[in-house]
């Protein structure tokens, strides 16, 4: 039968491994873990909703730390290993387990609180952040709190010729054939790798701060302006994103970054390869526009365009780049 590329979406989420690799991911479970259990004066007696709750854990972490009710709603099939991980670690009584797609979930009250790890490469990718924006307008009281509520992407640029070599150049020549025809679609792909922060060859532009409790989906569709400029004399390659997240409500604010310069995470970062190397001295600015929005045809993937403008001693460039990130 017909799989749409929303059944592809959730199928992946019914193996564990994908879940394995999210919990494996110290920094981001133990932020989570932070922010949860150890706020205890947000959690307690309070209703709480975990949109899209996966093996539970985050769940478990609310009733940890109080909750009178914890709505766990998931609509791939890891919800049968849910349900039994709730039981088996005796929160049965406390959490609800909800089969279903939260778009078309029936519920007898509203909540408190909602928690959701929502974020994907790029931060937007695979759009689930609209998920959480529908919950938070039909089901969270007003004053409600999002579990995160902060987060922003960053955008930098990094010298990258050895792996720009090896990944786009590699097309030229391949056992002597030209297969530079791959070349110009390579550089369509946003690749997600980690950056050793020695590459980084501009300060970094904080380009999309978004607050999760007021953000509209229509907002997600957006172009922002960047300005990078050289912290030392080299090429860059490419343009590098990533993202920090906050959970603004705790007593202690808990927050990460998936940025180069901090531990791996397994988004790890995004990297968009420029059309050619630019040689920038010290000082020297790189400036343009980063748009992003869902594409049109499966709406989990981005589409991401590039215009940047370049006017340095040694050269001059102006550009328009498309990415789709799939
Ligand atoms: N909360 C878990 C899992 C996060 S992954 C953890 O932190 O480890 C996101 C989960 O949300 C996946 O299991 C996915 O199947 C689920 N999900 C995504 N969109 C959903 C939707 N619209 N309705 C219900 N579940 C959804």
């Amino acid at each position: 039968f017909d799989m749409t590329s929303s059944d592809y979406y959730f199928n992946s989420y019914a193996h564990f491994g994908i879940h394995e690799e999210m919990l494996k991911d110290d920094i981001r479970t133990l932020s989570y873990m932070r922010a949860i259990v150890q706020n205890r004066h947000l959690f307690e007696g309070k209703v709480v909703m975990d949109v899209g709750c996966g093996t539970g854990v985050l769940s478990i972490f609310a009733a940890k730390a109080g909750a009178k009710k914890v709505y766990a709603v998931e609509c791939s099939k890891i919800v049968d290993q849910a349900r039994q991980i709730i039981a088996d670690n005796g929160f049965s009584d406390v959490i609800e387990v909800k089969e279903t797609k939260v778009e078309e979930m029936e519920l007898p009250e509203k909540v408190d609180i909602i928690i959701s790890e929502w974020m994907g490469y790029f931060l937007f990718y695979e759009s689930m952040l609209d998920t959480v924006l529908f919950a938070r307008d039909k089901w969270l009281k007003p004053g409600g709190l999002m579990f995160p509520d902060k987060a922003t992407l960053y955008l930098c640029s990094i010298e990258d010729a050895q792996y720009k070599a090896e990944k786009i150049d590699f097309w030229d020549n391949v056992y002597g054939l030209n297969m530079s025809c791959i070349k110009s679609v390579a550089l369509t792909e946003p690749l997600v790798d980690t950056v050793d922060p020695e590459q980084v060859m501009t300060n970094v532009c904080a380009v999309f701060p978004i607050d999760c409790a007021t953000i509209t989906v229509e907002e997600l569709s957006f172009a922002v302006p960047f300005k990078l400029t050289a912290i030392r004399n080299d090429y860059s390659h490419a343009l590098v994103a990533y993202f920090d997240i906050e959970f603004s409500h705790c007593l202690k604010p808990v927050s990460f970054v998936t940025g180069p310069h901090k531990k791996p995470t397994h988004w790890k970062q995004t990297v968009l390869y420029l059309d050619r190397a630019l040689p920038m001295e010290q000082g020297e600015v790189l400036e343009g526009t980063l748009a992003c929005r869902p594409n049109r045809n499966n709406p989990r993937d981005l589409d991401i365009a590039i215009e940047y403008e370049f006017k340095g001693r040694h050269s001059e460039a102006k550009n328009l780049l498309r990415y789709r990130l799939r």
